[in-house]
C-alpha cells in the first residue's frame, strides 16, 4: 500500500494509538489535540505543585493492545507500572473481605485465593464457584443482555459477595452501578481477566508516573520520529469533504483520510457540521450515549503517612457519608508523592452533589474511621477532581457505532465504538480506546 497522508483529531489514548499505527504503516500523520496536554480523559494535571492525574486509573493485565503499544512507543511497562496480583482487600476490621490471588498459574491462583479468602462465608465462596463454572460452561457468552444485578440473581450470588466483590468490580470496570450495567460487557471483562488461561491477565496494574507520560507523550514522540506532526492546543472545528475524496481540515491542510478520535459528544459535533445524510445513523448513536461521572479525591498528609498496601477497597455507604470506594497510596507508586492518598468514587454524580469541600471532609473522616487512624481526618490539603463525562453509562443492549462513519475516508475512534465482534466490546476504558484506535487505523488502510 502506498503511503498516504492522514489526519487524526484528538490526542487521547485512542487518537495516540491510531496515529502510532498509521505512522508504523509508513503513512504521514498529523495529530490534532485541542488541549495543551495529551491524554484526554487519562491525562496529567498539575495541582498544589504536584503532577497528578485527572483521575486515579487502574489497568489490567488483560489490556494487551495497550501494553503492546506502550512497548512499541519505547516504554518499559515493568519500570513504569506497579504490577499487583488480582485482589480485593478491605482494611482489617472494616466489615470487608480479604481476597488475594497468589502468582500461580491460572485458574489455580483463583481457586487458592477463594479457599484462603477471609471475610467470606462458605455460602459466599460456593456461590462464587458456581458463578465461575457457569460462566466457563456458557463460554463467557450471554445471548440476551441484561443488567449485572439480574445476572447475579440468576446465579444466586449471595448478598455479601455481591456487595463486597461484584458491585465494586462492576463499578470499577464499567463505571455504572450493577442495577444499570450491561451483564454482557461485564462478562467480556471477566472472561479476559479472571477467566483467562494466563494468570497475569488478571493482574492489576498501577501507573507509577503520570498518565500523559506513560503513553500519550511517548506515542507523540513515536509519531514525530516517523515523520508525523503533532499539533497541541489546536481544536479542529470543521471537516470539509473535497470532490476528489480527500478531506480539508479547518480550511487548511488536505488529507487522504481523517480519524475523529474524540469523545462521542465531540465526534457528534464534528459530524453534525458535515450535514451529510450518510452519517445520520451514526450521528444518532453518538448522541444517544449518556455520561457517567468519576470523582477522585486527593488527600495530602505528612510524608510518613503510608498505607500497609498500595491500595484498598473500601465499603461505600453513602447514607453514612462513606463515599470512597478505593483508596490508593500514591507514595508507594511515586516517591515524590509520599503521604498522598487518592480515593476514587465511580458513578459519582450523587457524591459530587455534596460539593467538593464537604465530599473531601467526608472522605477524610471515612479513611480515619476504617483505617483506624484518627489523624487521617485532618489532611494538609485536599483536591477533588470530578470528571462529569468520565465515561458513557455502559447499559444493557447499548447500540455502539462502528469505526466506519458512513463516508469513505472518515473514521471514528474512541472508547465508545463497537469492536468487530461484540464478544470483545469493552466498557469505556483505556483498552477500549486503544483497541478502537488500532482498529480505525487498520480500516483506513484497507479503504484506500
Ligand atoms: C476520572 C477517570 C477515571 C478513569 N478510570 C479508568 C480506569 O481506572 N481504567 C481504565 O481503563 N479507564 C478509566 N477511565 C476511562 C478512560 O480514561 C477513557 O475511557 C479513555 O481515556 C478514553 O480515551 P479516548 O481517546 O477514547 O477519548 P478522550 O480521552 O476523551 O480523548 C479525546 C481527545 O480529543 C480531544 N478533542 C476533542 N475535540 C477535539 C477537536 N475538535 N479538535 C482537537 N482535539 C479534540 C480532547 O481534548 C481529548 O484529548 C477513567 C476515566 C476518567 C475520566
Amino acid at each position: 500500500m502506498s503511503p498516504r497522508n492522514y489526519a487524526v483529531i484528538g490526542g487521547g489514548w485512542a487518537g495516540c494509538a491510531c496515529a502510532m499505527e498509521l505512522a508504523r504503516a509508513g503513512h504521514a500523520v498529523t495529530l490534532f489535540e485541542a488541549a495543551r496536554t495529551l491524554g484526554g480523559r487519562a491525562r496529567k494535571v498539575e495541582r498544589e505543585g504536584l503532577v497528578l492525574d485527572n483521575g486515579q486509573h487502574i489497568l489490567l493485565g488483560a489490556y494487551t493492545e495497550t501494553l503492546r503499544l506502550l512497548k512499541l512507543a519505547g516504554q518499559d511497562p515493568r519500570a513504569l507500572i506497579l504490577d499487583l496480583p488480582l485482589q480485593m482487600r478491605y482494611p482489617q476490621g472494616s466489615g470487608g473481605m480479604d481476597f488475594m490471588a497468589p502468582r500461580w498459574p491460572a485458574p489455580l491462583h483463583l481457586a487458592w485465593a477463594l479457599l484462603r479468602a477471609q471475610g467470606l462465608q462458605r455460602a459466599d465462596k460456593l456461590s462464587l464457584m458456581r458463578f465461575s463454572s457457569a460462566m466457563r460452561w456458557m463460554g463467557w457468552q450471554l445471548y440476551n443482555d441484561c443488567s449485572v444485578i439480574e445476572l447475579l440473581e440468576r446465579f444466586d450470588q449471595t448478598e455479601r459477595l455481591t456487595r463486597l466483590m461484584w458491585r465494586p468490580l462492576c463499578l470499577a470496570a464499567l463505571n455504572t452501578p450493577p442495577e444499570r450495567a450491561s451483564a454482557r460487557v461485564f462478562i467480556n471483562v471477566l472472561r479476559d481477566s479472571l477467566g483467562a488461561s494466563k494468570r497475569n491477565a488478571s493482574d492489576m496494574l498501577l501507573p507509577k508516573n503520570d498518565l500523559s507520560s506513560l503513553f500519550p507523550d511517548a506515542a507523540a514522540r513515536y509519531v514525530t520520529q516517523h515523520g508525523g506532526v503533532v499539533h497541541m492546543g489546536v481544536k479542529v472545528d470543521t471537516l470539509t469533504p473535497l470532490p476528489d475524496g480527500r478531506w480539508q481540515v479547518d480550511g487548511a491542510g488536505i488529507h487522504d483520510g481523517v480519524v475523529v478520535a474524540t469523545s462521542s459528544a465531540q465526534a457528534a459535533a464534528l459530524l453534525q457540521g458535515l450535514q451529510d445524510a450518510r452519517t445520520s445513523a451514526v450521528l444518532g448513536q453518538l448522541q444517544a450515549f449518556t455520561p457517567e461521572a468519576i470523582s477522585t479525591c486527593y488527600l495530602q498528609y505528612a510524608p510518613e503517612v503510608r498505607l500497609d498496601l498500595p491500595f484498598y477497597a473500601l465499603v461505600d455507604a453513602p447514607e453514612a457519608g462513606h463515599w470512597g470506594q478505593f483508596v490508593f497510596d500514591r507514595g508507594q507508586l511515586d516517591p515524590r508523592q509520599q503521604g498522598l492518598l487518592a480515593v476514587v468514587i465511580s458513578a459519582s454524580s450523587q457524591a459530587a452533589e455534596q460539593g467538593h469541600a464537604a465530599l473531601a471532609q467526608a472522605i477524610a473522616s471515612q479513611l480515619a474511621q476504617v483505617l483506624g487512624q484518627p489523624a487521617l481526618a485532618q489532611p494538609l490539603w485536599t483536591q477533588v477532581i470530578t470528571e462529569k463525562r468520565a465515561t458513557f453509562a455502559c447499559t444493557p443492549g447499548l447500540q455502539r457505532p462502528a469505526n466506519a462513519s458512513g463516508i469513505d475516508g472518515l473514521l471514528l475512534a474512541g472508547d465508545y465504538t463497537a469492536s468487530e465482534d461484540s464478544a470483545h466490546d469493552y466498557p469505556a476504558t483505556i483498552e477500549a480506546a486503544v483497541r478502537s484506535g488500532v482498529q480505525a487505523a487498520a480500516q483506513l488502510g484497507q479503504q484506500k
